[in-house]
């Protein structure tokens, strides 16, 4: 049986980053079930490069986002992936509303986002014509990245490493040997087995199904999971942005906000919806939810101009509160070599070259 360092499962942007990551001092393999790499949250997202801003303090969320955001506008710069640091404006339209923006401006300085600062009235018209507000911020950090292109840069990276990256292969089993891991794959159909040393479980919306397969693992071990699905309408022709638009957020994501794409796109999105199944179909109902609640702060938008896009779909491990990334190492479950990532939701693509440092550094402590 042929063995290798660590094998990857998952090459959304996460596996990929942490297979590129690893590939500098180990023979790495990345595998994904799909056809192509990031088909699933990788590819279904607002292409965010958040700041760090809303996190709780001392959170992995806030700790990842804010190492990962600098980490990701290094790599952008060295790989030639296109990115814009826009800045986004995010406004108050209530008192109450004004003291959430309060909260959020002392969050970023907890978590170390210090360029934040207020808008004058004449700074809000300049940066968010047409929009109305009683209060904003703006934050300079933030900005968007060109997905594909970002895991098209870390696969090339891995390769360059003699790392590899195996489409339509799918983790099936495993179990502990004195070598580390005996893995069963799946390749289109024909059962393969593996040897590895290391295993990194960042199967995204898969991770507990497959947690649940390696053998020795304790089940107490395995968070639950719940879909949570956002969903996009894009709006078509001119629009007055230059900068991302958010409102205050909201229970269990940031508000339906006004991103932009590199060709400027406005697109509005994600929505929240806890839902049963893998299912990205989306729901062009929700046309007058959306309408409402963008004309709170842009009032002039145009109704019949906004269109149904696309979905994505949160794997969150609880249904109400906040809730942090759990990656999980020999430390917690007693399994050497195993890493699981659960719950990677926002900021993870932000997050993903800070969390590939961790796990890089769980596997391979300095003397
Ligand atoms: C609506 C929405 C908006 C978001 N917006 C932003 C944003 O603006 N900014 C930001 O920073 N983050 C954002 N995120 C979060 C970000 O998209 C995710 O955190 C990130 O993409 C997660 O990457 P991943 O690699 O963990 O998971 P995924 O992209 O889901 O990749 C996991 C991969 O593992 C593969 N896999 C699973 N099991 C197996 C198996 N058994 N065998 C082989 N392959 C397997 C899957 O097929 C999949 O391709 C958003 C998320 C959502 C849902």
């Amino acid at each position: 049986m042929e063995h290798i360092d660590t094998l990857v499962i998952g090459a959304g942007v996460v596996g990929l980053a942490t297979a590129a990551k690893l590939s500098q001092n180990q023979d790495v393999i990345v595998i994904e079930q799909g056809s192509h790499f990031g088909e699933h949250t990788s590819s279904r997202n607002s292409e965010v490069i958040h700041a760090g801003i809303y996190y709780p303090s001392n959170s992995g969320k806030a700790q990842h986002c804010v190492e990962g955001k600098t980490l990701l506008y290094q790599h952008c710069k060295e790989y030639g992936v296109p990115f814009a640091q826009l800045g986004k404006v995010i406004t108050a339209q209530t008192a109450d509303e004004a003291q959430t923006l309060e909260v959020l401006f002392q969050q970023a300085k907890h978590n170390g986002v210090t360029d934040l600062y207020w808008l004058s009235k004449a700074e809000l018209q300049a940066k968010a014509p047409q929009v109305h507000a009683r209060e904003g911020l703006f934050s300079p950090s933030t900005g968007i990245v060109d997905s594909h292109q970002l895991m098209l840069s870390l696969i090339a990276q891995l390769e360059r490493n003699q790392g590899q990256f195996v489409p339509n292969t799918e983790f099936v089993a495993a179990h502990s040997t004195p070598q580390g891991f005996a893995v069963e794959l799946n390749c289109g159909g024909e059962i393969f087995q593996l040897s590895c040393t290391n295993l990194i479980n960042a199967g995204g919306l898969f991770a507990q199904q497959n947690a649940a397969k390696i053998a020795g693992l304790n089940h107490t071990h395995i968070p639950p999971l719940h879909y949570c699905r956002g969903q996009y309408f894009s709006y078509q022709g001119k629009h007055p942005f230059k900068h991302l638009i958010y409102p205050v957020p909201q229970q269990h994501g940031l508000g339906i906000h006004a991103t932009l794409d590199l060709a400027g796109q406005l697109r509005f999105g994600p929505d929240t919806q806890f839902i049963e199944s893998l299912d990205y179909t989306t729901d062009s109902s929700a046309l007058e939810t959306f309408y409402q609640a963008i004309r709170r702060y842009w009032p002039s938008v145009d109704k019949s101009r906004l269109q149904i896009d696309y979905a994505g779909i949160r794997p969150k491990l609880q249904t109400a509160g906040p809730q942090d990334f759990v990656i999980d190492c020999e430390v917690q479950h007693g399994v050497k070599g195993l890493i699981n990532l659960f719950g990677i939701e926002s900021p993870g693509l932000t997050a993903c070259l800070s969390i590939a440092k961790l796990v890089t550094e769980q596997l391979e402590p300095s003397e």
